[in-house]
């Protein structure tokens, strides 16, 4: 890691010694020999490889720039590439990600291809932190692909999330829907194309194709940023087409592309479990078996309020609950 100030190095831990204050091109290649530049053959061997997602769409990696081995030089400030035994490369890695010392994960850089449904696409590209360039339906003939629901992909409301949905319908009935999903396809597409042969122009013929017509882009991004969407899209509350792309990147790509980053990721964020304030004493106080205390803390939080003699609808307390079960830890109060 580059410290601004060298006396603020014994703050980092051994692991994080700066090599020198200062950065500058000969400190880091004395000799002005060429560089090589870090490859990895896991992801060198799938390059421009499309991953399908859904029923037409796909990811692949165009190009990238990093490996684990560039995070480890950039928090070295080192130019002693291999010099490090593989297991203190690991180590430091996951002392990074632990501790969120997050720019050397920056140091790495991915541009993938994507195909995608535009309300999906809706969702990715809240992702602000990217550099994209998405094919334009004004210079261009819109896709002719939408994404299809099968009779037994179609499903029903949440009942306890209201963003989000759970169970199927019976795909008997889902045939009808999806019938209707492919007359509705084709009309769209025929009045489309019906407008651009009257010579209206492409970017208002386009207005009523669906929601589910496929999109194109190039999606650059670093590690950090990458990993903070995957983190998000790869949730179980992150709809299931997303999350579709979002595992795919990360299960297919990430997992070659850096390794060492990847498990790090899994272990300390994404299948972490965090535990605000007051979270931490009511597991301490029912580690240490005391359920009363735990049923105070909660109340005193506000997450036990009553309403007409049964416990109000209380989410954090609903979060708290999924917690708790996770740790096997029984739940203090009636539910
Ligand atoms: C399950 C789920 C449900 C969602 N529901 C909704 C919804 O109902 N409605 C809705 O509108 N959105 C919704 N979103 C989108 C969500 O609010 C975010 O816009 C989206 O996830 C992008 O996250 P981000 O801003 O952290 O990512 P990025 O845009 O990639 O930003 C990464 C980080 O950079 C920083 N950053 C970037 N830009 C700024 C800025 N301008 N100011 C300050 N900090 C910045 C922030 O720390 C941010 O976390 C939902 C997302 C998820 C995962």
């Amino acid at each position: 890691m580059i410290v601004e100030d060298a006396s603020a190095a014994s703050s980092l831990g051994p692991a994080l010694q700066p090599v020198r204050p200062v950065l500058d091109s000969s400190a880091m290649n004395e000799t002005g020999a060429p560089m090589e530049r870090p490859h990895v053959a896991a992801i060198d061997a799938i390059l421009g490889k499309p991953f399908r997602v859904l029923d037409d769409g796909l990811v692949r990696v165009v190009d990238y720039m990093g490996s684990d081995e560039s995070i480890v030089q950039a928090a070295r400030v080192s130019y002693g590439a291999g010099t490090k035994r593989i297991h203190e490369d690991r180590g430091l890695i996951r002392y990074l990600m632990r501790h969120r010392h997050t720019t050397p994960f920056e140091m790495c850089e991915i541009k993938l291809h994507v195909r995608v449904p535009m309300d999906c696409w809706r969702q990715w590209i809240r992702h602000r932190t990217a550099s994209v360039n998405e094919y334009s339906t004004r210079y261009s003939v819109a896709i002719d692909s939408a994404q299809k629901t099968p009779p037994g992909g179609w499903r029903l409301q949440s009942k306890r999330n209201k963003q989000g949905s759970e169970e199927y319908l019976d795909p008997a009935r889902g045939a009808v829907f999806s019938e209707k999903e492919a007359e509705l396809h084709a009309l769209s597409r025929k009045i489309y194309e019906e407008r651009l042969a009257e010579g209206i122009s492409r970017e208002q013929a386009r207005k009523d194709l669906p929601l589910s017509t496929y999109t194109e882009a190039y999606w650059k991004t670093n590690l950090y940023n990458l990993l903070h969407f995957l983190k998000l899209r790869m949730d179980p509350h992150a709809q299931e087409e997303i999350r579709a792309y979002a595992d795919t990147i990360g299960r297919e790509v990430v997992s070659r592309w850096c390794p060492i980053t990847w498990e790090a990721f899994l272990d300390y964020s994404f299948h972490a479990l965090e535990l605000s304030a007051t979270e931490r004493n009511v597991v301490a106080a029912l580690s240490a078996s005391d359920p009363t205390t735990a049923v105070e803390i909660a109340k005193s939080a506000g997450m036990l309020n009553m309403v007409d003699g049964r416990l109000a609808k209380n989410r954090e307390r609903e979060e708290l609950e999924a917690k708790l079960r996770q740790l096997n830890l029984a739940v203090p109060w009636g539910m």
